[in-house]
């Protein structure tokens, strides 16, 4: 049985094997626009010992560009290669399984830029599915259009289930609330992709060429950051800087495979 003085020898051997760390940002990496003391110096430490990170955000309002700008503004430059949203998460997935086809895609319009970009076949009709992200300019047109196409037929798709986005002034209605007025509706449930979903999983496998075995997630949140790492088959390490308290693990059926306090203390076993 192991005692309290083994604990980090054990976290250091689990982590010493592992060549990815995918990496939230909000409650993780900062808080709001506050940088969590010891985040810099964990990125050092990765790098230092020839890890490789991935910052991910089931944040499908703004493109990875966003991020990459406040990460900067708070010390850390990194190239588009070393981030994710879950809407990269559903252009791999489009690619995947509809490449070619018609898409109705209700977002903001950077993220309806960046989909065309990336060859995204984007109409307003006939379409072989409605795909839906964290729209902040979403009209009531916008949904009549999406619901139009649903109850005639079209395939479904979310970016990530979220039902509320945190901000500073409180929650904001996300990807998922909009689909619940959807499904309200049509009567149809939409595929959801993004965090906890294997699509998420199999977009960074795609996007690293590694194996599930070398990836940890590290994040705030026990249902969407460590429950990805838990039914997918990665290693799942909690902070517990942001959202999830200790005491919140006892009615919890995804279990961390580690746990931090903070980035911080994972630089010290590394
Ligand atoms: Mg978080």
């Amino acid at each position: 049985m192991l005692t309290e003085e083994d604990e980090p020898v054990v976290k250091e051997s689990i982590l010493k094997t592992k060549k990815l760390f995918v990496l939230d940002m909000d409650g993780t990496f900062y808080l709001g626009d506050r940088l969590i003391d010891g985040s810099l110096d964990f990125i050092k430490k990765l790098e230092a010992t020839g890890k490789q990170y991935l910052f991910f955000t089931n944040n499908s309002s703004k493109t990875s560009d966003f991020y990459i700008k406040k990460l900067a503004s708070m010390g850390l430059n990194i190239t588009k290669d070393r981030i994710l949203t879950s809407g990269d998460v559903t252009i791999n997935y489009l690619k995947k399984y509809y490449n070619g086809k018609r898409i109705y895609l209700m977002a903001t319009e950077i993220v309806e830029k960046e989909f065309l970009e990336r060859g995204i076949n984007l109409c307003t009709d006939d379409a072989d599915a409605v795909v839906v992200a964290f729209d902040t300019s979403l009209t009531y047109e916008k949904l009549n259009i999406a619901c139009k196409l649903i109850r005639n037929g079209s395939d479904f798709i979310a970016t990530h289930p979220d039902f509320n986005c945190p901000t500073e002034d409180g929650f904001i209605p996300d990807c998922g609330a909009m689909c619940a007025f959807i499904t309200a509706s049509t009567g149809k449930k939409p595929k959801y992709l993004g965090k906890p979903y294997k699509e998420t999983v199999d977009c960074i496998l795609d996007h690293t060429g590694l194996t599930v075995d070398d990836i940890v997630f590290v994040g705030d949140r026990l249902y969407t950051d460590i429950a990805t790492a838990y039914y997918h088959g990665a290693t799942g390490l909690l902070v517990l800087s942001g959202e999830t308290k200790l005491k919140d693990l006892e009615n919890s059926d995804v279990k961390p495979d580690l746990i931090f306090e903070s980035l911080k203390e994972v630089a010290e076993v590394l």
